[in-house]
């Protein structure tokens, strides 16, 4: 079976920056299944995937506008540190992580500068702007069920559980 919409398609794949540098792997976990064509992975994934079958092993890349788009740099932003403070967040160090509500929804924030008085954060996804080099090797294709289909996702060998 080929890998179509209505597909629901099971992968290892190993994810890799443009400095080879390994960021996320299916590797000693369980491998990921989705309902294809429903964008529940990026768009450059499911290009790569669709026609391929089971034991199917390649490798691709995925640009920017396929994967977590470009960076904004509109979203790097300079704040005082009185605002982690008041937050509750006296100790603020680069790297950190916040999920913060915004007009446009909840965002994850990344602290990328840490000054005496004064704290950069980065607003773009940690992905954004960068290539993505995928292995993946293709375990299982089945036909997706009316009521994943419905749902518009896949559902687990244990079933509906949500
Ligand atoms: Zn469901």
């Amino acid at each position: 079976m080929r890998i179509e919409p209505n597909t629901v398609v099971t992968i290892a794949y190993n994810l890799r920056d443009p400095e080879g540098e390994l960021i996320d792997s299916s590797e000693g976990r369980a491998p990921l299944s989705f309902l294809f064509g429903k964008g529940q992975v990026i768009p450059g994934v499911e290009e790569a995937l669709q026609d391929k079958t089971v034991g199917d092993e390649f490798s691709f890349t995925v640009e920017p506008e396929k994967a977590y788009g470009l960076r904004d740099e509109s979203l790097v932003q300079v704040v005082p540190r009185e605002v982690f403070a008041s937050a509750g967040v006296p100790d603020v160090e680069e790297g950190m992580r916040f999920e913060v509500a915004t007009e446009a929804g909840d965002r994850l924030i990344t602290i990328v500068e840490v000054a005496d008085d004064e704290i950069t954060v980065d607003g773009n996804h940690p992905l954004a702007g960068m290539p993505l080099d995928f292995e993946v090797t293709v375990l299982d294709v089945r036909e997706a069920t009316l009521e994943e289909m419905m749902h518009g996702h896949s559902h687990g060998p244990e079933g509906h559980n949500h």
